[in-house]
């Protein structure tokens, strides 16, 4: 096919997805350069390329070029651009290193949403076959287990078989079970890879007398990072599928901030229903069952400084600033707040899928000199945070920097910290 068929078809992908939110957001942008300082990767690494306005630009241009009059005719009077390969390469680099953690969103004067413009941009990268071949790997594995769900049963439960008797010698008590596939049950929970987010989860659900099911899938959804969304919406139906067929009133999502964004903001819309079942994330959970009295806290239990890092898909982009700090208060004595931080805390540099690409391990690390440098004014030695994501890029910056922490999940806190009910 010519060169500017492909061009031009690459282009309607912005035409296709073009609506007044679409539209406001290639408008607006004044180049005020308010942004340039809210996103840590640009403050990193002082790069054009990753300043969120200029993001953004690459998608105006091409729409400049295709769909205005003037870039139809004299592209160069207003930077209209071709998606051509020089371009590709740029959006590339650009787009799939956004963590998507939206606080140059939250610092725009118009709240011009970059991370929408930079699904346009995945979806055109997409079209030209050009997703990141880890993420598009990562998403057909999720695929492919919800297809086959039959040959990983077995292996799945021989393996809860341990994290159940460990369940049983935390809570001393020889009954205490990890339900799977329990029809009619009030909640299913969905973990993510690796018993660590089960284990603390069984033994609060345990305390809570919770009645509960574990799914069978991960919450993790690659095939959102990727940008793909028929893709991402097949990854997240094994769950809705999973949970409709157990009757279950209510799915749980483990500390999984895209995991959470996924079903609770963007599935119904995608699968054009109303889901049958409440979508909750553990963090909210957890804070309810406290305040409910179903399980108490060991007050103040903890004598070394700890503090809090908001995930951006939790705290920003959620809403949940108050109901897990008042969870790590309540257990820590000296409890240290990062500054700045709720809805304007840095992002630590590992979401938005950056984490599963080895290619990025020195940008990430570089890009969360921000987090770094927030940790070290604390002088805190435990940082808590409820975003697998999160913990992994601490991990990678606690070993890079030295910082001399440990980086504890929020589920972990609150399983250790549990009294014991009569
Ligand atoms: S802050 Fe908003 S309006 Fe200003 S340059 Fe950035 S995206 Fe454009
Ligand atoms: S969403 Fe975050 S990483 Fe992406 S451009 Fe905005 S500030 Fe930077």
């Amino acid at each position: 096919m010519a060169e500017k068929t492909i061009n031009r078809e690459l282009a309607n992908v912005i035409n296709v997805r073009l609506n007044r939110q679409l539209l406001y957001y290639i408008d607006i942008c004044t180049r005020c350069g308010l942004c340039k300082d809210a996103c840590h990767q640009y403050v990193a690494t002082g790069d054009v390329t990753y300043l969120p306005a200029y993001r953004a630009e690459l998608i105006r241009r091409v729409y400049k070029k295709y769909f205005t009059r003037t870039g139809r005719f004299m592209p160069s009077l207003i930077e209209g651009r071709e998606p051509d390969d020089r371009l590709l390469d740029e959006l590339y680099r650009t787009t799939y290193a956004c963590t998507g953690c939206r606080r140059c969103m939250y610092y725009c004067p118009f709240s011009i949403d970059t991370t929408w413009l930079l699904g346009v941009a995945k979806a055109m990268l997409l079209e030209a076959g050009r997703g990141s071949p880890i993420l598009t790997e990562l998403a057909g594995a999720a695929v492919m287990k919800g297809e086959n769900i039959d040959l990983f049963k077995d292996v799945i439960l021989e393996s809860l078989k341990d994290t159940e008797k460990e369940v049983q010698q935390i809570t001393g008590d020889a009954s205490a079970q990890i339900p799977v596939e329990k029809t009619g049950a009030q909640a299913m929970y969905v973990a993510l890879a690796g018993t660590h987010t089960i284990l603390p989860v069984a033994v609060i659900f345990h305390h809570a007398r919770l009645d509960w099911t574990l799914s069978l899938f991960e919450a993790a959804n690659y095939g959102y990072f990727l940008g793909d969304n028929k893709l991402a919406k097949t990854i997240a139906d094994r769950i809705v599928d999973e949970a409709k067929r157990l009757q279950v009133t209510q799915i749980i999502l483990s500390e999984c901030g895209h995991a959470y964004r996924v079903m609770k903001f963007l599935y119904e819309a995608w699968a054009k229903e109303k889901l049958p079942f409440e979508v909750k994330g553990i963090v909210e959970v957890m804070h309810e069952l406290v305040e409910s009295g179903k399980i108490k806290l060991k007050k103040d239990s903890i004598a070394e400084a700890v503090t809090y890092h908001d995930p951006c898909q939790v705290g920003r982009n959620a809403g949940f600033y108050e109901e897990p700090r008042s969870l790590v208060k309540a257990v820590s004595r000296d409890y240290r707040e990062m500054t700045p931080n709720r809805e304007k805390n840095w992002c630590c540099g590992g979401g938005g899928g950056v984490v599963a690409e080895p290619a990025m391990d020195e940008f990430r690390l570089k890009t969360g000199m921000k987090k770094v440098e927030q940790i070290r004014a604390t002088g805190a030695r435990i940082v808590v945070s409820p975003c697998e994501n999160c913990r992994l890029q601490l991990d990678g910056l606690n070993e890079k920097y030295n910082l001399n922490i440990k980086i504890s999940s929020l589920m972990d806190l609150v399983a250790d910290n549990l009294v014991a009910q009569k």
